[in-house]
C-alpha cells in the first residue's frame, strides 16, 4: 500500500508563541511535498483528534506525523490503530520549553526535528499484520509429570489438540515416587492417596492428546503458531507442527550433600525428604542405623532461601514436611 503522510503541527502549550509555524509548515509542504499539513491549537483535544481521524478515514492518510509534545505523553490519545504509522516530533519539551522563543537557532532546531521525523516516516514500512503459513493451535507440553499431564489435559478439555513429550518411559514423574500426595481437593484435611494413575488414564483416553514417552525434543524451529518440532523416539524422528509450547519439565531435589552444615552425609540418621518418602512407600519409616524412630525434627528451607545455595523458596517443603509428619503419626500415634 502507498503511504500518504499527514503532518499535524500543534501550536498549543506555547509552541505557537515560540516558533514561526508558517516556516515550519513549509518544511513539510514545500521540502517534503507532504500532501496534508495542518495546524491546530490543541491537537490532543477532541476536535484535534477528530481532525486527524477524519483525514485517516476520508483522505486516506496512513502515515501520521504529529509535531507537538513528547511521545512520552498523550501516547494513549494519539492512538489510531495498528495499521497507521505514527511518528511524533517533540517540539514542546525538547525545543520550545528549553530554548529561547522566536530565536533563529530554536526555529532551526524545530525544522530539523520535523525533517528527521519526515525522513523516518518516509523510510519506515507501513505496519502489516503477520501472515503465518499453516498456523496451528496445537500445544506442545514438554514433560509428563503432574504439571505436564494437567497442562495437556486441561488444554485438550479447552478444545486444543495437545502433544505431550516425556523423556522417561512412563508418565507421572515425581508423583510415582510418593507414598501419599498433599491434598489437592476439598476438604484438604490430610494426605490423599496418589491419584496420578487416574490422571494418566484420563489423559491417555483423550482423543485430542498425543503422547510420546521415552522421547526427546531434538529441535524446535519456526515461530509461534508454526513451530516445527522434531521429536526423537526409539531411534525414529517425528515432526509435529505446534502452535505454542508449555515447559513442564519439573524440578529435581537440591543436592543434599552440599548441606554438610545440617549434618547430611555426616550423621547417618539425617535423611532427605526424598528418602523419607521412599521409606514410607516401603511401609516402615526406620532410622538408617536400624533403631526405632522416636523423635523427628524437620529442617525447613534446607538449601532454599539461602544466598549460599538457592536464594528462592522451593514453595514445596513446607507442605511436604507437614504431609510427612502425618506419616509418622500414622505409624506411631503415640
Ligand atoms: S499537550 Fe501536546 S498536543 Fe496537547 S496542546 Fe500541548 S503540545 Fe499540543
Ligand atoms: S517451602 Fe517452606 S520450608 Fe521450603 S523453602 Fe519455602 S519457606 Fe522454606
Amino acid at each position: 500500500m502507498d503511504k500518504k503522510t499527514g503532518v499535524y503541527i500543534c501550536t498549543g502549550c506555547g509552541i505557537g508563541e515560540s516558533l514561526d509555524i508558517g516556516s515550519l509548515s513549509k518544511v513539510a509542504t514545500k521540502e517534503s511535498k507532504v500532501p496534508v499539513c495542518k495546524t491546530h491549537a490543541f491537537y490532543c483535544g477532541a476536535e484535534g483528534i477528530a481532525e486527524i481521524k477524519s483525514d485517516i478515514e476520508n483522505e486516506g492518510v496512513n502515515t501520521v506525523v504529529i509535531a507537538a509534545c513528547s511521545s512520552r505523553v498523550n501516547y494513549d490519545v494519539f492512538e489510531f490503530g495498528p495499521s497507521i504509522l505514527l511518528e511524533r516530533t517533540n517540539l514542546r519539551e525538547q525545543i520550545t520549553w528549553c530554548h529561547p522563543a522566536n530565536d533563529e537557532d530554536t526555529q532551526m532546531m524545530a525544522e530539523d526535528s520535523l525533517r528527521m521525523s519526515l525522513a523516518k516516516a518516509k523510510h519506515i514500512l507501513l505496519p502489516e499484520s503477520f501472515q503465518g503459513e499453516n498456523m496451528v493451535k496445537t500445544i506442545l507440553v514438554v514433560g509428563g509429570g503432574l504439571s505436564g499431564i494437567t497442562a495437556a489435559l486441561e488444554s485438550a478439555k479447552a478444545g486444543y489438540k495437545s502433544v505431550l513429550v516425556e523423556k522417561s518411559p512412563v508418565l507421572g514423574g515425581w508423583m510415582n515416587s510418593l507414598y501419599k500426595q498433599a491434598p489437592l481437593k476439598a476438604p484438604y484435611e490430610g494426605p490423599e492417596d496418589v491419584d496420578i494413575a487416574e490422571r494418566i488414564k484420563e489423559l491417555e483416553a483423550h482423543a485430542d492428546v498425543t503422547i510420546y514417552v521415552g522421547a526427546e525434543i531434538k529441535e524446535i524451529a519456526g515461530a509461534p503458531g508454526m513451530f516445527d518440532v522434531t521429536i526423537s523416539q526409539d531411534g525414529k524422528s517425528i515432526t509435529e507442527r505446534i502452535g505454542s509450547v508449555i515447559l513442564a519439565t519439573g524440578a529435581v531435589p537440591y543436592d543434599a550433600t552440599k548441606l554438610e552444615n545440617l549434618g547430611y552425609g555426616k550423621y547417618e540418621n539425617v535423611i532427605s525428604g526424598q528418602t523419607m518418602e521412599e521409606l514410607a512407600k516401603k511401609g516402615k519409616i526406620a532410622r538408617p542405623d536400624g533403631k526405632e524412630v522416636q523423635t523427628i525434627a524437620f529442617i525447613q528451607c534446607a538449601g532454599s532461601r539461602d544466598p549460599e545455595h538457592l536464594p528462592y523458596c522451593s514453595a514445596e517443603c513446607c507442605v511436604e514436611s507437614l504431609k510427612q509428619a502425618t506419616y509418622l503419626k500414622e505409624q506411631n500415634p503415640e
